[in-house]
């Protein structure tokens, strides 16, 4: 991974943001600045050098992960830590301003911090600088977003001969977790979701007690970790048989992702996919029960910039890597969603699930 190269990006947006530095906190930034992998640090990014703080549990870790920054192992919180450390370093000068991850650092800590600074140091909300760029995948993300996808799927179309009526809806989600973890994944992006009968108009339905019914949608929506990136991916099957409208359903929803799958290339806004999604599900009588937003980024973290939904003006850049997943969710009923994840390319894109969208009906 390139990291040296991410951190002296984010080292030349410093001065253009009126900042000295940038006390980095959120672990994934922290991950992707710098290899890190463990569940307490924080890193110092400065126009000149790159610190990185954590305490005695990662020493030994920290020696083999962190490249291109100077580490620190201490006996505090990696937070206190970096306090200390530009209290030193930083004992004179004129004032100097330093970011911090506003959306990551509770009211707490950033008293604290404040509390052990010297007072020509001044703490501001940084904007989100390493989120911006992380939109943007390397061909080495890519690569490992890929394998992510391709064991995602497989753990689907192994349960898949499973999902029959009174199976338990837990038993599904538990087979394809342990799969994943046979499979060499890191763990689950999130709780499995098979979520089935009236469960699934339940836009997050977790994997529950609850049988399988005989006939009915079940919504799986899953994901795997894998070398640190996320995959995700909904589809919905068909137990038993379908009636007229729920098909209906069922094929307006297909329309609708394709559709929005079709509005994304560069150049184009972010809420364009979930505007024409919309709009094909409006024609079907169906607007109303698509609840929430068309996508999301994926990349070390399952739900990350950008945001595909309306009032979302930014463009499409080759590189990103979204999800597209319309759903539509009638109460007490059924629900449907149908979720793939594509590479933003420098023509349009690349749908990177694999999986089939025609209606499986088992
Ligand atoms: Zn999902
Ligand atoms: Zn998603």
């Amino acid at each position: 991974m390139q990291y040296k190269r991410r951190q002296s990006t984010l080292r030349g947006l410093l001065a253009a943001n009126r900042l000295d530095a940038v006390l980095v906190t959120h672990l994934p930034n922290v991950r992707y600045l710098c290899g890190f992998t463990g569940s307490a640090a924080a890193m110092l990014v400065t126009e000149r050098n790159c610190c990185f703080f954590t305490d005695g549990r990662y020493s030994e870790q920290a020696k083999t992960e962190v490249q291109g920054a100077k580490i620190v192992v201490g006996r505090k919180s990696a937070l206190l830590l970096a306090a200390e450390w530009l209290s030193k370093n930083r004992k004179r000068g004129g004032r100097w301003t330093l970011g911090v991850e506003a959306e990551r650092l509770t009211l707490a800590a950033c008293r604290r911090m404040k509390a052990s600074l010297p007072s020509h140091l001044r703490l501001k909300f940084a904007p989100p600088l390493i989120e911006r760029a992380r939109m943007v995948k390397d061909v080495e993300e890519i690569q490992r977003i890929r394998d992510a996808v391709a064991m995602g799927a497989r753990l689907f179309d192994q349960v898949l001969p499973t999902m029959r009526p009174s199976v338990k809806e837990i038993e599904i989600a538990a087979a394809m977790e342990q799969n994943a973890y046979n499979a060499g994944a890191e763990g689950m992006s999130f709780p499995t979701i098979i979520a089935s009968g009236a469960r699934s108009a339940l836009p997050h339905g977790r994997a529950s007690q609850a049988a399988l019914p005989a006939s009915g949608f079940v919504v799986c929506d899953f994901g795997v970790i894998l070398a640190g990136y996320c995959s995700d991916q909904t589809r919905t099957v068909a137990l038993g048989r379908t009636s007229p409208e729920a098909r209906h359903a069922y094929e307006a929803v297909k329309e609708a992702q394709q559709a929005a799958i079709d509005a994304v290339r560069p150049g184009a806004s972010f809420s364009k996919p979930d505007e024409v999604g919309r709009k094909l599900l409006k024609k079907r009588g169906l607007a109303q029960y698509f609840t929430h937003s068309t996508g999301h980024g994926v990349g070390l973290e399952i739900h990350e910039d950008p945001r595909l939904a309306a009032g979302q003006y930014e463009c499409f850049r080759p590189g990103m890597v979204v999800t597209i997943e319309p759903g539509v969710y009638l109460p007490g009923k059924y629900g449907v969603r149908i979720e793939d994840m594509v590479l933003v390319t420098e023509d349009g894109c690349e749908v990177l699930t694999p999986t089939s969208k025609e209606l499986l009906e088992v």
